[in-house]
């Protein structure tokens, strides 16, 4: 169970993923989300890929910096490409590890915006040798879909009753949750852990009021209070090493061709972001097309 001053109290994070830091992404406008924030109280953690870090909108920045209360940013993946994080190479997944931190200081250093050293998994996929390397990187935790790792180990069903599981390599791992399941976030409360939320920029497709319902369901379930994600797991892991960011990690470290690839990998994503999947006719066609589609992966 968490300690504090309020034990009754559910800490609570929505996060986002994938998005750049402009006025837009895809079906997301940060002014109105801010708003509806603003109106139902809660929390927007923007999953980052840092590659994108010097890509951002000044105007959006200031947005993030005058809002602490509301927007933070985390680390997601590095290049985010397909099973980034899911490989069974140590060296190859710490030098990743190294790289995405590399690069978010970049962005803090060009945007003046901290960031979270905590790590949301691309595609869901992570290996136990991506935990060690985050844990040895010094970063704070990982969030993720689901538990299990691409090892496909067991896991003891009182894992999935504690607030973070430690069973890989003692590096604490969050499981988050789409708001489809109700029930699963009844029993985050009931047993003390706290709720994240995970959501794509297609979730506003509609509109906001899906998940305004959402969050206006979540915030009558009791004594909820949305905060960031660091702020979650310095409430659940008291012993958090600080980081160990190597001056010596760079993008140097990937070939220009490698560096090719990302590049077009990440365009093409996000022309299907902020082009298809606004679009549902374009939608339609893009999905039925996908099978011949390779590259653009799926968050
Ligand atoms: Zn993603």
């Amino acid at each position: 169970m968490r300690t504090g001053e309020n034990s009754t109290e559910t800490l609570a994070c929505l996060i986002l993923d994938d998005p750049l830091l402009r006025p837009r992404y895809g079906c997301l406008d940060y002014e109105r989300l801010l708003q509806e924030m603003r109106e139902h109280g809660f929390f927007t953690e923007i999953a980052f890929i840092p590659w994108n870090w010097k890509r951002n909108n000044p105007k959006t920045v200031q947005l993030f910096a005058d809002n602490p209360d509301y927007y933070a940013v985390c680390v997601h993946g590095c290049n985010h490409t397909g099973n980034e994080f899911g490989g069974k190479d140590y060296q190859t997944l710490s030098a990743l590890a190294a790289t995405a931190l590399w690069r978010m200081e970049q962005f803090k250093r060009l945007t003046g915006l901290s960031y979270d050293p905590v790590m949301v998994f691309p595609q869901g996929r992570f290996s136990p040798a991506a935990m060690q390397a985050l844990k040895d990187q010094g970063y704070h935790a990982a969030f993720n879909s689901t538990l299990q790792s691409t090892a496909g180990n067991e896991i003891p069903a009182i894992e999935y009753q504690r607030p973070a599981t430690r069973i890989y390599h003692d590096f604490p791992l969050f499981l988050r949750r789409y708001p489809k399941s109700k029930s699963d976030f009844l029993q985050d409360i009931a047993s003390g852990r706290p709720i994240i939320v995970v959501e794509h920029h297609g979730a506003f497709s509609n509109g906001y009021r899906a998940m305004t319902d959402f969050i206006d369901w979540v915030n009558g379930l009791g004594n909820i209070k949305w905060t960031s994600l660091s702020s979650i797991t310095n409430a659940y892991c008291s012993n958090t090493k600080s980081m160990s960011f190597d001056e010596k990690s760079d993008e140097l470290v990937w070939s220009l061709w490698d560096q090719s690839k990302v590049a077009l990998r990440r365009f093409a994503c996000e022309f299907r972001d902020n082009y298809v999947e606004p679009s549902s006719i374009l939608t339609r066609i893009y999905r039925t097309g996908r099978g011949h589609v390779t590259g653009v992966d799926d968050y």
